[in-house]
């Protein structure tokens, strides 16, 4: 089966409705089935843990199919809105239809959570779609293939696998929506093909997420929930703290906070720790090393490369300009950066790209609206970090360079579909008023149409 003939289905039906919700329910099934396979190629490919692996990938797309299982019926029908006195005795309703054929490219460092979780917005929208698994977590890309060719018929999903040159051949096609995920370079490639039809895209990129700690947090907390969320899958999370701001006069003591969260969390040696990941390969190993060159990390620093591994790593007296502060880490390094004041921290942040993910550590409340007014960015936490995602109601999707367009839950189903706008007429009566010749009408058009 060929994207053609996919074309050619799509054309001719949008995936009934009964069959989206068969095809959810078997999906959710076959990752039950499969969740110790699935925990296998994700522990070979990223080293992760069973805990993890079952949290941020197969238990958060089965908690994404149930929360479809439940709003299908309700999110196909036509959404009656409003109709103007003018346009009065007309209805009007906003009708969800599929786009049609969609490409959905994954990354690797979320390959099974983030290769689905779109798949099956795009099925309950009633799409037909292309999957294009992450060459770089192989054993994920032959598990996904493996999932999608037991539930769906070629028809209805299609996995095209393979690295760049094949994703380059394939982005050559003409597709109804493209679903990106990947890093803000690779965007830009896949926005350059899709102008070439005018294919609407949603790009989840990434960038530097900051965490931005006031005076007023309780620092054991704030070190536990930062050091959580940047060392879950070894740093390699789209929305990791990728670098904190701190107050001068807590710098040190936040630093020693740090330190026990790290060493109450993985152990004296985190290369000893079973709930620790790895690097996924010698690439993106050296890249990370080269990041640390020319520091002294106040915590960690030690790697392995026949290991790929990298210790939770804190580096402190990082200048703006060091590259550690110049791309995204993704990776297990966290520069820590003192400030004077809010305003200035506020300012330090805006004066870089607008991040994907940002967390406010503070218990005041005038601060946390201030801080909240003044910083944009994708999503975020007060007081934590990376559970926004954990709730399907919010919308999730970066802003400027950290993306367009957003999803997860009910809102995909949104990402996925057409708002036609539909206008239904009376035959019952016809206003004159309208039609030409406008003379004597002029006065009493201008009072309807203001
Ligand atoms: P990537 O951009 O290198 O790869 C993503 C996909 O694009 C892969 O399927 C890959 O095969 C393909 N690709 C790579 N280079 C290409 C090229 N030159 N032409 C065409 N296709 C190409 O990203 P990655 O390394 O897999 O993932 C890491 C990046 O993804 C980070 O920047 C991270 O922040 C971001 N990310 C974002 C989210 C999010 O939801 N916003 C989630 C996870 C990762």
């Amino acid at each position: 089966m060929s994207i053609q003939n996919l074309r050619a289905a799509a054309l001719k039906s949008a995936l009934p409705v009964k069959l989206r919700t068969e095809r959810l329910l078997q999906l959710r099934s076959v990752l039950q089935e499969k969740a110790e396979k699935i925990g296998a190629a994700l522990e070979k490919d990223l080293g992760k843990c069973a805990f993890e692996s079952w949290v941020s990938e197969i238990g958060f797309l089965r908690d994404e199919i149930g929360h479809f299982l439940a709003d299908i019926p309700a999110l196909v029908v036509p959404q009656k809105v409003a109709t103007p006195m003018t346009l009065q005795p007309g209805k009007s309703a906003i009708h969800k239809e599929p786009f049609g054929v969609v490409l959905v490219m994954a990354p690797w460092n979320y390959p099974v959570q983030l290769a689905l979780s779109p798949l099956i917005g795009a099925i309950a929208a009633g799409n037909r779609v292309v999957v294009k698994p992450s060459e770089l977590a192989p054993n994920c890309a032959v598990i996904i293939e493996e999932i999608i060719t037991q539930v769906f018929s070629s028809d209805e999903v299609l996995v095209v696998q393979g690295g760049v040159a094949e994703t380059q051949a394939l982005l050559k096609e003409k597709f109804d929506y493209i679903f990106f995920t990947g890093s803000t370079q690779v965007g830009k490639v896949v926005m350059r093909a899709a102008a070439e039809y005018l294919t609407p895209v949603t790009l989840e990129l990434g960038g530097k997420s900051p965490c931005l700690i006031d005076k007023s947090a309780p620092l054991g907390q704030t070190a536990k929930r930062i050091a959580w969320g940047k060392w879950l899958n070894a740093g390699q999370t789209c929305v990791a703290p990728d670098y904190i701001l701190v107050p001068s006069a807590q710098h040190d003591e936040f630093v020693r906070e740090m330190q026990a969260a790290i060493t109450q969390f993985y152990g004296s040696d985190p290369k000893l720790s079973p709930d620790y990941g790895r690097i996924v390969n010698e690439r993106h190993f050296d890249r990370l090393v080269n990041l640390l060159k020319d520091t002294k990390p106040a915590i960690g620093g030690q790697h392995s490369k026949t290991e790929k591994f990298i210790a939770p790593t804190v580096i402190t007296n990082v200048s703006w300009d060091h590259p550690l502060m110049q791309e995204e880490i993704f990776g297990p390094l966290l520069p820590v950066i003192a400030y004077d004041s809010i305003d200035e921290a506020i300012q330090l942040i805006k004066a870089r790209p607008k991040p994907l993910a940002f967390y406010l550590f503070s218990t005041d409340s005038a601060v946390q609206e201030r801080v909240l007014e003044q910083v944009p960015f994708g999503g975020g936490c007060v007081n934590d970090t990376i559970v926004h995602l954990a709730n399907s109601r919010l919308p999730f999707g970066g802003v400027g360079e950290s993306g367009m367009g957003a999803y997860h839950g009910a809102l995909s189903f949104d990402t996925f579909s057409h708002k036609k706008s539909v206008f239904h007429q009376t035959t019952l009566v016809d206003v004159p008023l309208r039609y030409p010749p406008y003379k004597g009408k002029e006065g009493l058009l201008k009072f309807l149409v203001g």
